[in-house]
């Protein structure tokens, strides 16, 4: 499975402004109303090559994930935002086996020392994290 990561570039600036405060940022089309990733680059819909930012719940459901053999095993997952769009983001807080397909997710943030700050998925129940 390509993972892909997302890097500073210009284009993706509105995201890491977000990762850093936060908040879960990605592409929107205002005249269709529909969401996009990130490194979007127009809207199939009507054509717009200019999407605008918005912020996104961060709710999510897994739709597939890869298990690199690491100690502790890393978890790289595709996951569905409640808004539509896919996002590549690390799990974090689960095992191997509590791993499904449409697996409750939210949105956190880690601020690492160097580097851009990022968004990693945990599970998520009614009654909050599940850690
Ligand atoms: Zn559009």
């Amino acid at each position: 499975m390509d993972v892909g990561v997302l890097r500073r570039d210009g284009r993706t600036d509105p995201f890491f402004d977000g990762t850093a405060a936060g908040r879960l940022v990605v592409r929107r089309c205002e005249a269709c109303d529909r969401w996009f990733a990130p490194d979007a680059s127009g809207c199939p819909g009507c054509g717009e090559e200019d999407l605008g930012w918005a912020e996104a719940s961060g709710a999510a459901t897994l739709v597939t994930w890869t298990v690199l053999p690491k100690e502790p095993p890393v978890f790289l997952a595709l996951v569905e935002l409640a808004e539509g769009p896919w996002l590549h983001a690390r799990l974090d807080g689960v095992e191997r086996a509590d791993l499904r397909e449409g697996l409750a997710l939210r949105a956190e943030f880690e601020h690492p020392d160097e580097g851009e700050s990022y968004v990693l998925f945990r599970p998520w129940t009614e009654r909050g994290s599940v850690r």
